[in-house]
């Protein structure tokens, strides 16, 4: 238990501050839930464990608590811990976010959850923050870029509010970690004097400074324009955006995966509106299984239970909380029928406890099956018949790929669960939960056949072009490769723009030095795909949220219309 170990750092005094790097936010916001689970299972723990003193005591006459009852202390008073962690004045949340539209709705979402769970945040970090520039691109950032500032400083008064700006380089090592972390703590100050000085915070303070000291870090400026006569060079390539494949009739599931912040959803987004518009025989479900909502905020829609459709095209957002609570319900009947037929034949002085026990024993599923369950769905759709055309998606996690790994993990519970009824009773049946669970490993089995056909699937990993994502993505594809999923494309995203019909200045550091930086990128992301299957799309120049803006993308990505 990680957050067991943080919350013993914190109280055993052994660092006078702990500083926390934590996954995305879909992800963060069930790390927040964590004392409360922990909380419950340990309530199952120590359900189980009072029908074992009550025994002891029944027939011993006496009882001695032992390594069991030293767990079940330990866990309780761990949980105890984290919440107090959480909930202490000295912890701080900080959320980071871009001043960007996506950015700022999830930033929001997260901000209530942290209230929720009374988890203090007084400090937001507006991270990439363009400074005032010569060049035509960098200056349209810059201008959209001060609204949404405008617009953060507005709705999210009362945070201590940094921004910081975007780097020509790389923040890499020691020493250009020192130069940000001085940046970020002159942020600090100059907001906050401006602000106690005219009542609102200054325009992009230091900033300037920044770039200029991280561009003599990193070395000499690059010489421009970059390998002009390097013929079919990374020039040419850049210059032209290549466009996606086309698709082949055959396909039935397409699946955009990626981390948080690749741009997955809105590639997702664009392709199934362009797809609904070219093939209007179709009918097209984009579904997600992200906790954040993500799908409503790309299309700037609102999706409601029951899903949304645009003409051919319809669109879901799997709840895999929803779908846990169903499989929760399932088995609270299947305990009740159970329960009710055992007191038929004996009443018994263990019931109550029993009954307890059994009803939480939920509580311990394996972490993931929510996930499963919410990306399984898919698999009644088809069964069903009602869609041509799925495309999903999704941020598999460790788990969700284990289970791909293991279908009959799911099983494996369902026996774990058998053995502790057998010491119960002999004929235990949970007729319900094991079709349901059987059911779900068929499922996922169905999944992963769907997956190696390459004629009727397409798994399409999403990257951007930096070391952190190169990492992720090898991880990935690792993964992809020991499941046998045939990879035959992938998308590199956010690629900046080159220069070309003077959109760029030549001499721009923050563009140069990103181009170059990305170059070296793209030259290492190309060997983790096979030979000319990696394809390269640029950050757009404005930001591509709700239909009509995914639409155009739509156009770019696959042309007008398709054969
Ligand atoms: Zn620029």
């Amino acid at each position: 238990m990680g957050m067991i170990e943080l919350a013993n750092l914190t109280e055993s005094n052994a660092y006078d501050s702990i500083i926390l790097d934590t996954a995305p936010t879909g992800h963060t916001m069930k790390f927040m839930q964590m004392p409360y689970l922990v909380k419950k299972w340990t309530c199952v723990l120590n359900l189980m464990m009072e029908k074992h003193r009550y025994l002891s005591k029944l027939y011993v006459k006496r009882y001695q608590p032992d390594d069991a009852d030293a767990f079940i202390e330990a866990f309780i008073k761990g949980a105890k811990k984290i919440e107090r962690m959480l909930q202490d004045k000295s912890c701080e949340f900080v959320p980071v976010m871009l001043p960007e539209i996506l950015s700022m709705k999830e930033t929001q979402r997260f901000l209530s959850v942290l209230k929720k769970y009374k988890v203090p945040a007084k400090t937001i970090i507006i991270n990439r923050v363009y400074p005032v520039s010569d060049c035509y691109f960098c200056s349209t950032q810059y201008s959209r870029q001060a609204k949404h500032i405008d617009e953060i400083k507005s709705s999210l008064h009362g945070y201590n509010l940094l921004r910081m700006p975007l780097c020509n380089a790389e923040i890499q090592g020691k020493e250009s970690l020192l130069k940000f972390a001085q940046a970020m703590v002159n942020s600090f100050h100059q907001d906050n004097n401006q602000g106690a000085q005219n009542g609102s915070l200054g325009e992009f303070p230091g900033d300037t400074r920044l770039s200029s000291l991280l561009l003599k870090q990193a070395g000499d400026f690059p010489e421009f324009p970059l390998h002009k006569n390097e013929p079919g060079g990374m020039k040419v390539f850049l210059n032209g955006m290549k466009r996606l494949p086309a698709l082949k009739s055959s396909l039935e599931f397409l699946l955009f995966s990626g981390k948080g912040g690749v741009g997955k959803t809105t590639l997702a987004c664009a392709t199934a509106l362009s797809w609904s518009n070219s093939y209007p025989e179709k009918r097209i479900l984009l579904f997600s299984t992200d906790p954040a909502h993500s799908l409503s905020d790309c299309l700037d829609v609102v999706i409601g239970g029951d899903g949304l459709s645009l003409h051919n095209l319809s669109i879901q957002e799997m709840n895999a909380e929803e779908e846990y609570q169903n499989l929760k319900h399932l088995y609270s009947e299947e305990i009740r029928d159970f329960m009710a037929a055992f007191t038929k034949r004996d009443a018994s002085v263990h019931i109550v406890f029993e009954k307890e026990i059994l009803e939480s024993l939920i509580e311990i599923a394996p972490p993931g099956i929510d996930e499963v369950m919410a990306i399984t769905s898919i698999i009644d759709y088809m069964d069903k018949g009602s869609f041509d055309i799925f495309i999903l998606d999704t941020a598999p996690t460790g788990h969700f790929i284990r289970f791909l790994e293991m279908p009959e993990l799911t099983l494996d519970w369902l026996k774990f669960f058998f053995n502790l009824f057998l010491k119960y009773k002999n004929n235990v049946r949970m007729p319900k939960i094991s079709a349901f669970l059987v059911d779900l490993s068929k499922k996922i089995k169905k999944l992963l056949t769907l997956l190696h056909d390459k004629e009727k699937s397409l798994f399409i990993p999403i990257a951007i072009p930096t070391e952190m994502a190169y990492e992720e993505t090898k991880d990935l594809l690792e993964a992809v490769k020991r499941l046998k999923i045939p990879i035959e494309q992938g998308i590199l995203n956010m690629v900046h723009p080159y220069p070309e019909k003077d959109v760029i200045g030549a001499e721009c550091p923050i563009c140069v030095n990103r181009i170059v930086y990305e170059e070296k990128m793209l030259c290492v992301f190309k060997k983790l795909f096979p030979v000319d299957s990696l394809c390269i799309i640029h950050k757009q120049e404005g930001e591509i949220v709700g239909i009509k803006a995914l639409q155009s993308l739509g156009k770019k990505l696959y042309g007008d219309a398709l054969n």
